[in-house]
C-alpha cells in the first residue's frame, strides 16, 4: 500500500477530474502529490501550491519520463475530450490521446510504478446496446463483441487493452474505471467541449439573467443518461486504484435520467420554467445509456450514490458564481 510520503502522478491536472483529485489528495495528507498538464498553470481549473506543478506534454514519451521520475503511483486523467459537441467532430484529436496513455505505460514500467490508473469511459460500449432511451443498464461485459463510440470511445477501448497488456506482458498495475458522465463544480461549461450538465446549467442561468425565458435543448430531450457527482468519481476511483480489481469496471451512477428531466431539476433549482426548443440534429451520442453497477458492488460494497438533485444544486451554485463574475456573459443569451 502506499504511505503519505510516496510520490503520485496526477496527469491532466489541470483538467476538471485531476484538479479535484489532486485536492483530494492533499486534503488526504498525501505530501508529494506531482500535478501536471499541457496547459499553461493559468488555464488550469484548481491550482494548489502544495503540489509539485508542471506543465508538460504527455503526448512525448521524453515528457512522460519527466513526469514519472520518483512517482510511486499514477492517475492518468489527460485526455483531449469534452462533451457530445467535442466529440463528434474532433475524433482524430480525441484518438491521439492514444499517445499520453502508450507513453505513460511505458514510462511507468521503465520507473517500475506499484500501481497505474487509467481514466476509461462508457463510450467503450457498443452502440448497439444502447438504442433505446428505456435502456437496460450496461454491464462491463457488453463492451464486447466492439463497437465503441467512434474516435474517442474507440481510443479507450485500445487504451484499456494497452494497460491490460502491460500488466499481463510486463507487471505494471494498471486499474482501469469506465467513467460515466462526470460532472461538479470547477468543470468546463462554456466554450463548447462542455457537457450535458453544466450546459444545462449554463443556458438556464443565461434565460434567467437576461429575462429571456427559453431554452434550446440538443435532440428530443428524452435521451437517456446517468450522471456522476465529482465526489463519488473520487471516491471510486481512489478505492478502485487500492483494489485488487484488474478488469475494466464501471464508475458511474445508475440514477437514470432524460435530459428533460435533468433541465426540470436545473429550472427547480433556479425557480423559472422555460419554454423549450429542440434541435434534432444537433449532436446528441447513443440513445440511452446507464451504469450496471453489480460488478462494483459485489467488489467494493459501495458505488455511487449523491443524488442528482443534490449534486446539480452544488454545479449550479458554482456556475451562476462564474458566470455573474462576468459580465459579458450576461449579454450572451444562447
Ligand atoms: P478535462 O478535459 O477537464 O481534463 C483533461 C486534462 O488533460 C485537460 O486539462 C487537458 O489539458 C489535459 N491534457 C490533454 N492533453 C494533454 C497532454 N498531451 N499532456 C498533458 N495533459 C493533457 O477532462 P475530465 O473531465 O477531467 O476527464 C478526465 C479523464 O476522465 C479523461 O481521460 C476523460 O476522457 C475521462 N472521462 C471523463 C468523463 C467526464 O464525464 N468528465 C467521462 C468519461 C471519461
Amino acid at each position: 500500500m502506499s504511505n503519505q510520503d510516496d510520490m503520485i502522478l496526477v496527469a491532466g491536472a489541470g483538467g476538471f477530474i485531476g484538479g479535484h483529485l489532486v485536492a483530494r489528495l492533499l486534503a488526504r495528507g498525501h505530501r508529494n502529490v506531482r500535478a501536471v498538464d499541457i496547459k499553461p498553470i493559468g488555464e488550469w481549473y484548481q491550482v494548489f501550491r502544495e503540489a509539485d506543478n508542471r506543465v508538460l506534454d504527455l503526448k512525448s514519451l521524453a515528457n512522460c519520463r519527466t513526469a514519472v521520475a520518483g512517482v510511486s503511483r499514477i492517475y492518468n486523467l489527460a485526455a483531449d475530450m469534452g462533451g457530445m459537441g467535442f466529440i463528434e467532430t474532433h475524433k482524430a484529436e480525441c484518438m491521439l490521446s492514444v499517445l499520453i496513455n502508450t507513453h505513460l505505460l511505458m514510462a511507468a514500467r521503465e520507473a517500475e510504478v506499484e500501481r497505474y490508473f487509467y481514466a476509461s469511459s462508457a463510450c467503450v460500449y457498443a452502440a448497439d446496446k444502447q438504442t433505446d432511451a428505456d435502456v437496460t443498464a450496461l454491464k462491463e461485459a457488453d463492451a464486447y463483441p466492439a463497437m465503441p463510440e467512434d474516435g474517442y470511445g474507440w481510443e479507450k477501448l485500445f487504451s484499456e487493452r494497452m494497460c491490460r497488456h502491460f500488466r499481463e506482458d510486463y507487471g505494471v498495475e494498471t486499474r482501469m474505471a469506465r467513467f460515466h458522465n462526470v460532472y461538479g463544480p470547477f468543470g468546463t461549461w462554456d466554450g463548447g467541449r462542455e457537457k450535458a450538465p453544466a450546459a444545462m446549467c449554463r443556458k438556464v442561468i443565461q434565460a434567467k439573467l437576461t429575462g429571456k425565458h427559453e431554452i434550446e435543448i440538443w435532440g428530443d430531450g428524452e435521451q437517456t443518461r446517468s450522471f456522476m457527482y465529482i465526489d463519488d468519481c473520487l471516491t471510486g476511483s481512489m478505492a478502485i486504484m487500492g483494489s485488487p480489481i484488474r478488469e475494466p469496471i464501471n464508475l458511474g451512477s445508475s440514477e437514470l435520467v432524460s435530459i428533460n428531466r435533468l433541465v426540470d431539476i436545473v429550472e427547480k433549482i433556479a425557480g423559472i420554467t422555460l419554454k423549450r426548443s429542440y434541435k434534432l440534429d444537433a449532436p446528441k451520442g447513443v440513445r440511452g445509456r446507464n451504469s450496471d453497477n453489480a460488478m462494483i458492488l459485489e467488489k467494493l460494497r459501495w458505488e455511487p450514490s449523491i443524488r442528482l438533485e443534490d449534486g446539480m444544486e452544488k454545479t449550479y451554485r458554482w456556475i451562476w458564481d462564474q458566470i455573474t463574475a462576468q459580465p459579458s456573459m450576461l449579454r450572451r443569451a444562447s
